[in-house]
């Protein structure tokens, strides 16, 4: 046996496995055209310097950086949207507002790999461009929904969160942005002493220091209880008060929308990628204390590529994560698999008989395997019982003279001879 594996935290998908992950991507597919979201493909290879500028330390330092053969440095992707943000601030940039962008594929990253967590993952990505609107947050919500919806998924939460709300503290602080986005990071990990540590060493006031020890403990699913508490709060930051009214409207319309999303708010919420500026969101479901989805509004991203001011609000769901959450709680998968066929020739002769019914067959919406090994029909039939094949098509020189073949019913374990205009009818008429 050969030695080769796959490499450290890259995987394989196997037939089973592959199917559930693009049965996911054809239901993000639909969600994106249900919503009228527009795909577009960018490049897994992108320039690091893109990459980098607004990644976040976290995932900086993770991203699978080389120099090509031309001397250039380029990265693997380690998430979608500087490549959607290049797009619009170039490319893309006299395209009517808003516009609504869906991408789907492969990231990496330099994770430790474990569960859920991989070096090659995949996501499917929604962003909206030009809207600075509540309501366009409010979509990117519902759309979350309609797709761990139509996935199967149960008891999923959305925890929410606005970095608007800190970020409006730290300015008014007059905290650099470094120390501003290493505190965030700190407090997205959950090391809430260092975080404060770091805040108190900026020079910061007391109050800043009470007003997030306050904010840390406000959390819970009566999300507009919540929002109040978080305006007293804060009410001595203008700008985190706006942003709590943001959120606010945000909820709302979700809310009035009747999508029944179940949210869990929480005031300390923070995101490590840098360039968030209003509304961040995580998915959860309870058998997972992974997120299978982040997203979160960030308005200044385009202009720091040097595009035209685009305010912005996506989200990407890991599909990898969602497979999990499926396994985890056991969903089928909709659609019954349509029934299969193989088609055996009787003898070397009819091979090439055998290939124009299996086509015939396949023109006519069926699926259709044949037997490519040589063998005898007995093996070859235990082969496809073996593989849960619902029918055989044996290919005979008999029935050929009549222009028909024998047609066998693998579960039922019948058969007749059939002319072969008639197989694609009887077939499609057993499956309904
Ligand atoms: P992020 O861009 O870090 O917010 O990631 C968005 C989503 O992508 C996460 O919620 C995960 O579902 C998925 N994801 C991120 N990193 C990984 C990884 N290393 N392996 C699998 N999925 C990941």
């Amino acid at each position: 046996m050969s030695t080769f594996r796959s490499v450290r935290g890259m995987r394989d998908f196997l037939p089973e496995e592959a199917k559930i992950m693009r049965y996911i991507e054809a239901k993000a597919r639909k969600t994106a055209e249900l919503y009228g979201y527009k795909e577009i493909i960018t490049p897994v290879v992108e320039s690091y310097e893109l990459l980098a500028a607004k990644a976040g330390e976290e995932v900086r330092l993770r991203m699978y950086a080389f120099k090509d053969l031309g001397d250039r440095m380029v990265a693997l992707r380690p998430e979608f949207t500087p490549s959607v943000a290049r797009l619009v601030a170039t490319t893309l940039r006299n395209e009517p507002r808003p516009f609504r962008l869906f991408c789907v594929g492969s990231l990496y990253r330099y994770d430790e790999p474990q569960q859920g967590r991989y070096r090659e993952f995949w996501q499917s990505n929604f962003e909206v461009m030009g809207s600075n609107k509540p309501e366009a947050d409010a979509e990117i919500i519902m759309l979350t929904n309609s797709l761990m919806e139509s996935v199967g998924l149960k008891n999923y939460t959305l925890k929410v969160g606005h970095v608007g709300v800190l970020r409006g503290i730290f300015n008014q602080e007059k905290m650099d942005e470094k120390t501003e986005n290493q505190v965030m990071q700190l407090m997205d990990r959950k090391q809430y002493d260092d975080a404060f540590r770091l805040v108190e060493e900026a020079g910061a006031s007391k109050k800043c220091i009470t007003t997030l020890q306050e904010l840390i403990e406000l959390k819970g699913y009566k999300v507009f209880d919540i929002v109040e508490k978080m305006r007293k709060s804060v009410e001595k930051y203008k700008q985190s008060v706006a942003a709590v009214e943001n959120l606010q409207e945000i909820l709302k319309l979700v809310f009035e929308s009747g999508c029944k999303i179940n949210m869990r708010l929480d005031a300390g919420f923070a995101r490590g990628l840098e360039y968030y500026t209003g509304i961040i969101l995580e998915i959860y479901v309870p058998e997972l204390d992974i997120a299978l989805g982040g997203g979160g509004r960030y308005d200044r991203l385009i202009e720091l590529f040097g595009g035209e001011s685009t305010p912005a609000v996506g989200i990407a769901h890991g599909i990898d994560r969602i497979m999990l959450a499926m396994q985890k709680q056991n969903v089928t998968l909709q659609k019954e698999e349509k029934k299969n066929v193989m088609v055996i020739p009787a003898k070397d002769e009819l091979k090439g008989e055998a290939l124009k019914i299996a086509n015939l067959l396949r023109n006519a919406g069926i699926l259709v395997e044949v037997e490519v090994m040589g063998r005898k029909i007995s093996k070859a039939l235990e082969d496809a019982d073996r593989r849960k094949i619902a029918y055989a098509i044996i290919v005979g020189g008999r029935e050929l003279k009549e222009d028909a073949v024998m047609l066998r019913n693998l579960m039922k374990r019948q058969q007749n001879v059939i002319k072969i205009e008639k197989i694609a009818e009887k077939i499609k008429g057993d499956c309904s």
